[in-house]
């Protein structure tokens, strides 16, 4: 790691390159969700699901730090992706494709070692083909939909796809998945229902292993754990389970500087078309940051950022660029040309400011932008 990244304490403009916002990345803190994860299926082994660039927060530095803590096991969305990730990893690391390949795709994923999920006959008939052209097996793992409609082989392709693997030798299959739609609320019935077609699945494969729960699975229940788990969420600080308590450590800070700051009168109107006008003397606050920087435009006239743990509103429209605070309630002076303000912290959590947008932590993650300043520690 980079030293001198960690001596540039934030607000010390004059040594940070220019950046204006600070994005803290905490790998320990990682590491030990990832352990907490690992422990909680074990003896079931937790692989990573590190898809967009592990959730926007760097798949090199993510998949380096839980390599070192025993993870085996990355699975990223696509295959650029996975063809950007492969060098990186060690040879005894597993990178899995969940979208499966691109026609076209098959040489180089075989060439790289990347293995592909396959998700409907017409891939595996690809992949097969691929095994046959190249004269060697090729690794796969087989996805299924139990009833979420979105990638897997469909239930009435199923026995189509049994007859097609016990007749093709070319192919060695890792393991059978499937992903659960509303993991995340222990109340739904559709986990029991998802549940039972996955017990269906894994009764017509019975020569394969199962992997099925991400990272609200893992809570689920055991029977959801299969022989490997695909957290990540909770890998990253977000909570796994919607309305209870996070069990995970927040792996992610984010303070912004102020630019400017002023006193407006009554009835003064702020930011883009003027949706808020002040109701008596305020104090104001501009950030910089703004929604090319990933924090949502939903957030206009009703989220908010912390200073000393005071809660400051955001007033009017969330710009490009910037976004304009009320810190009315701070003392007089509290607030200077690059203070900096904590957006996401010990008084903002992901699933907070989430709320306030209107949208979801994985959304937040990974929209972060890349004016940040971003600090791995
Ligand atoms: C994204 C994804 C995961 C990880 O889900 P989390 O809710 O972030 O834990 C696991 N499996 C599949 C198929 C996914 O697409």
């Amino acid at each position: 790691m980079d030293s001198t990244l960690q001596e540039n304490m934030p607000g010390r403009s004059a040594s940070t390159g220019g950046a204006s916002g600070y994005l803290t990345i905490d790998l320990n803190a990682l590491a030990r969700n990832y352990e907490r994860l690992a422990a909680e299926v074990a003896p079931t082994r937790a692989a990573a699901v590190v898809k967009a660039d592990a959730y926007g927060l760097g798949a090199d530095q993510v998949t380096a730090k839980l390599y070192a803590r025993g993870c085996r096991h990355f699975f990223v969305a696509q295959f650029v992706e996975a063809l950007r990730l492969r060098p990186r990893l060690p040879a005894d690391a597993t990178l899995f494709v969940l979208n499966g390949l691109q026609p076209g795709d098959e040489k180089a994923c075989a060439r790289d070692g990347i293995v592909p999920i396959i998700n409907s006959l017409e891939q595996w008939q690809q992949w097969s083909q691929a095994a046959r052209a190249l004269g060697r097996r090729l690794r796969a793992a087989l996805q299924f939909d139990t009833g979420m409609s979105r990638l897997g082989v469909p239930p009435e392709h199923r026995a189509a796809l049994a007859g097609l693997v016990k007749a093709d030798r070319g192919i060695e299959v890792l393991f059978v998945m499937s992903h659960l739609a509303s993991a995340d609320d222990t109340t739904s019935e559709q986990n029991g229902d998802q549940l039972a077609e996955m017990n269906l699945v894994a009764a017509e494969f019975p020569q394969f292993d199962v992997c099925f729960a991400n990272s609200g699975g893992i809570f689920l229940d055991k029977a959801y754990h299969g022989v490997l788990a695909r957290p990540g969420i909770a890998l990253y600080g977000g909570a796994p389970t919607t309305g209870m308590p996070n069990p995970m450590e927040p792996v992610v800070r984010l303070e912004v500087a102020v630019v400017q700051t002023r006193t407006v009168p009554a009835g003064t109107r702020i930011g883009y078309s003027g949706t808020h006008a002040t109701v008596c003397e305020t104090r104001l606050a501009t950030i910089a940051a703004g929604y090319a920087d990933g924090l949502p435009r939903s957030l206009s006239d009703r989220g908010a950022v912390y200073c000393d743990g005071i809660r400051l509103p955001i007033v009017g429209r969330v710009s490009m660029d910037s976004i304009t605070i009320d810190v009315s309630t701070l003392p007089e002076g509290r607030l200077r040309l690059g203070s900096l303000v904590e957006v996401l912290g010990p008084h903002q959590t992901l699933e907070g400011l989430a709320r306030d947008a209107g949208t979801i932590s994985y959304e937040i993650l990974t929209s972060l932008g890349h004016r940040y300043e971003r600090r791995y520690c």
